[in-house]
């Protein structure tokens, strides 16, 4: 059986055994399931603790073994104007629905009013954790690490990949002898890390089970129905943009049946919606790229981790819609030029979120704020804070089925022939 298969009867059990605890309201089958979440955790810890020898070892391997440091500096331009623009296109997406379908102008002020009651607590810690966030100067010069172990220690990802970058290119230059040590440590690191990921990867259908039960079992989905229009629209942009915008770049532009890719992909966002982490997700995204896709390790180990840390559509797809449906339900009238801003500054929060749970509704407020919405920042978010895991779980999907696609597309665009060519579509050469 796929892998995919396995994780999804694991995510379709979870959800029913959890539906039923939940409509039922047996309480202790309620608790049952709360008290199992620690078993999922630990499986998330189990994956989560590849991350850093697996990125560092891969990425060691791939930055040295291009040879040629101008290639390097090729993919990472066009990985990042990449990123960018198909983040920039998600909040397009996101905005255009809310401008069409206007999800904030059916909440009444009673709804307003409980959820602000309701959740006001909780948003009042997430502003505090985003008054604590590094300003963007400090967040720039954090690329940089001052001490690279302690950047490993903080799965501070971004200083990380810049420092193993820097060793990777310096390892090309050294005397031969001692390069091919390094560089047969470094593999065998990088070999063992993707047993492992198989191994952990055999308990994956349990613990997502557990994962998705616990939430399931404890969702509130009274909420769901006053939030109903919002949780489409941030639903209905997120599959817009994972199967319209990704799957016209994987036929034009790497030229790969789209319907092929996602099968072949599909453990990926699976994953990611039972995690809710692009950090967890990140072994087996790379595993993926390179297995199942045919990206080369040289491509995967520099695209993917960036990805994680860098690119999210799907969370500024969906703090695009937060903004323009908080600004209307206050009767907030966004101008063209606010959405601009939005489109800028979502993309640039996206960038600053970390791959881990609920990272993106803590960016938000910087959105929020940069259309002069502070004074709603708190009770906004209170307002979408009841539905924002199960949206965590979808937009964390579409951020990675992102990052793949930009492997296969960067892969494509250096020439490489991928595992889903067909007979009838041999792989050309690069288009650049
Ligand atoms: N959970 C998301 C991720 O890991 C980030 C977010 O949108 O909260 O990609």
């Amino acid at each position: 059986m796929q892998l995919y298969t396995k994780i999804l009867i694991g995510l379709v059990a979870g959800a029913v055994a959890g539906a039923v605890a939940n409509a039922t309201g047996i309480e202790p089958l309620q608790n049952l399931f709360g008290a199992l979440e620690p078993l999922g955790t630990a499986f998330i810890n189990l994956i989560t603790m590849i991350v850093i020898p697996l990125v560092v070892a891969s990425l060691l391997v791939g930055t040295a073994s291009l040879g040629d440091l101008r290639k390097l500096g090729r993919i990472g331009g066009k990985t990042l104007i990449y990123y960018m623009s198909t983040t920039a296109a998600a909040v397009t997406i996101g905005l255009g629905l809310s401008n069409l379908i206007k999800p904030g102008s059916g909440v009444s002020e009673a709804t307003r009013d409980e959820l602000a009651a309701r959740y006001g607590g909780a948003a009042a810690e997430r502003v505090d954790l985003a008054a604590n966030a590094p300003g963007w100067v400090d967040t720039l010069l954090g690329i940089i690490p001052r001490n690279p172990v302690q950047a490993a220690a903080e799965m501070d990802l971004l200083p990380l990949i810049f420092f193993t970058i820097c060793f990777g290119a310096a390892i090309t230059v050294i005397e031969p002898k001692r390069r091919e040590a390094v560089l047969t440590f470094f593999h065998g690191i990088n070999d063992a890390s993707m047993v492992l990921i198989n191994w952990i990867m055999e308990l994956a259908p349990y613990a997502v089970f557990v994962l998705i039960a616990a939430v399931v079992a404890n969702f509130g989905f009274d909420l769901l129905q006053s939030l109903l229009v919002y949780t489409l629209v941030v639903v209905l942009g997120l599959m817009l943009h994972a199967f319209g915008t990704y799957a016209l770049i994987l036929r034009f532009l790497a030229r790969l049946n789209p319907l092929k890719f996602y099968r072949k992909i599909a453990a990926v966002p699976l994953f990611a919606f039972s995690t809710s982490s692009s950090n967890a997700t990140l072994p087996l995204t790379i595993e993926t790229a390179e297995e199942e896709v045919g990206v080369s390790n040289e491509v995967a180990s520099f695209v993917l981790p960036l990805g994680a840390t860098i690119n999210m559509d799907g969370t500024a797809l969906y703090q695009a819609v937060a903004v323009m449906f908080i600004a209307q339900i206050y009767g907030i009238d966004l101008s063209l030029a606010d959405q601009l801003i939005v489109v800028l500054t979502a993309t640039l929060a996206s960038v600053g979120a970390a791959g881990v749970p609920s990272a993106g509704i803590i960016t938000l407020i910087i959105v929020l704020n940069s259309v002069g919405m502070g004074q709603h920042v708190q009770a906004g978010i209170a307002l979408i804070l009841g539905v924002d895991r199960i949206l965590d779980m979808i937009r964390t999907s579409v951020n990675v089925t992102g990052d793949l696609t930009c492997s296969a597309f960067i892969a494509r665009t250096e020439g490489e022939s991928l595992l889903l060519d067909g007979p009838a579509e041999p792989a050309a050469a690069a288009a650049d």
